[in-house]
């Protein structure tokens, strides 16, 4: 049986490109009906804090990567936290002595390389030859082991069968190659995945880069399906130019030797769009469940749920994430709203805006239905009477009535705003 896992140490941090490592893990263990286990690789003290554990735990959650062994599920290879792995460690350590290849320097127990060439033959990138030239530290002299060492005691303790982490693991390979054959124990395969890129340049995405924490998201609002789908991507494809999959057909055709070696560049438009394809697919109930956390800390509240209901349909036949919400709607649920002076300069850089309003205001009494079709085709007649487009009023009027250029779809804007209130604020522009 197939049993891979995912091994971060907690930083405090929930990196994009761990979720992914995290992601490709959770979808080879689905895609084998395997077992995808969460080991935490927390031997770094100072670094180790609860709330470090918490943010990596509830980032997994929210993307619906559930692991089958690890914190808060147990299994039958535990502990699943180095920190408590310790008598392992001493017994592994005590078994690397008998091989003859542990010597002690300056208080540091070294292990001795086998000066053989080690090949990783590895899923995504074919065979690589490495050379481990120099002996290296098993056992710092403060008596803790590192890094190397235990994380290839647990992959033969656990019973790792395929070893899938980021690029920047593939020079610690061969360290790790000497350690299974010392130990006599089974290889795992590796699978060594490419980095995640900045949008523009050739560097590695950081934390500081914009959308590089999973946090980020989840308060912006983004939609842990579209994300996930959008991880899915960089770095794999499911061919046929497809993007937007279901998650059972994803983990049907996803496979290791598929991943693309070269690195993967991240698109923030694309993962936007990508989510905006998501949001327009959830119910309205959950759409307007999923706005109202966002809505309230603006103080935009309303009281009347059919009409709010109505007001975010529109919204979220537009936004691309939820944290747009807010601005796009506030004019239709407060009258405390801004004139961009953006939309403003771009509006009467074109024709007479005032002039378009009071002709409409003159128009409106002539207009029976405040809906939507009514008011479009009122101002297609208004505009056909003075020999101008539609368009010419439209923008004046959004601008009027909600302090911007572009947005939501607008006689249905207008319709909802209904027909007192256009007039208020028209003749208040
Ligand atoms: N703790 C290591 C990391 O976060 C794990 C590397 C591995 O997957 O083997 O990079």
């Amino acid at each position: 049986m197939v049993r891979v896992r995912f091994a971060p140490s907690p930083t405090g941090f929930f990196h994009i490109g761990s979720a992914r490592t995290a992601l490709f893990n959770w979808l080879y263990a689905k895609h084998t009906s395997g077992c995808f286990i969460l080991r935490i690789e927390d031997t770094d003290e100072a670094r180790n804090t609860q709330e470090s554990l918490e943010v990596l735990i509830k980032g997994l959650r929210w993307l619906g990567l559930d692991w089958d062994e690890g914190p808060e599920v147990g299994g039958p290879y535990g502990p699943y936290f180095q920190s408590q792995r310790e008598a392992l460690y001493e017994e592994f350590i005590e078994r690397l002595k008998q091989t003859g290849r542990l010597y002690e320097q300056e208080g540091a127990l070294y292990f001795k390389v086998s000066g053989k060439p080690q090949l990783i033959d590895d899923l995504v990138r074919g065979p690589v030859e490495r050379l481990e030239e120099k002996d290296f530290v098993v056992v710092r002299s403060n008596g803790k082991p590192v890094f190397h060492f235990v994380n290839v005691v647990d992959d033969i303790t656990m019973n790792i069968t395929h070893v899938i982490r980021g690029e920047d693991h593939l020079s610690n390979t061969s360290k790790h190659l000497e350690l299974f054959k010392a130990f006599g124990a089974t290889l795992p395969r590796f699978a060594h995945i490419p980095l995640i890129l900045k949008s523009t340049g050739p560097g590695k995405m950081s934390k500081r880069d914009e959308g590089a924490l999973i946090e980020e998201y989840t308060q912006r609002g983004f939609l842990p399906e579209a994300l996930r789908n959008y991880l899915c991507l960089l770095g794999w494809s499911p061919g046929q130019d497809r993007e937007k999959l279901p998650i059972e057909t994803l983990i049907q055709l996803f496979d290791l030797p598929d991943i693309n070696p070269n690195n993967a560049h991240f698109d923030h438009k694309k993962l936007a769009h990508l989510n905006g394809e998501y949001v327009r697919e959830l119910p309205l109930d959950a759409f307007v469940k999923a706005c109202k956390p966002a809505l309230e800390p603006q103080g935009l509240v309303c009281s009347d749920a059919a009409y709010l209901r109505e007001v975010l349909g529109l919204a979220q036949e537009k936004v691309r994430a939820i944290e747009e919400v807010p601005h796009l709607v506030r004019p239709l649920l407060s009258d405390d709203f801004i004139i961009n002076p953006e939309s403003r300069e771009l509006v009467f850089k074109k024709g007479d805006p005032k002039a378009r309003i009071q002709d409409f205001l003159a128009y409106l009494p002539q207009i029976q239905t405040f809906d939507a079709t009514h008011l479009e085709a009122a101002l297609q007649s208004l505009a056909q009477s003075k020999n101008l487009e539609p368009s010419h009023f439209l923008q004046p009027l959004r601008l009027a009535l909600t302090g911007m250029h572009m947005g939501l779809s607008f006689y249905r804007l207008m319709a909802l705003l209904g027909q007192q209130k256009v007039q208020k604020r028209l003749e208040k522009f």
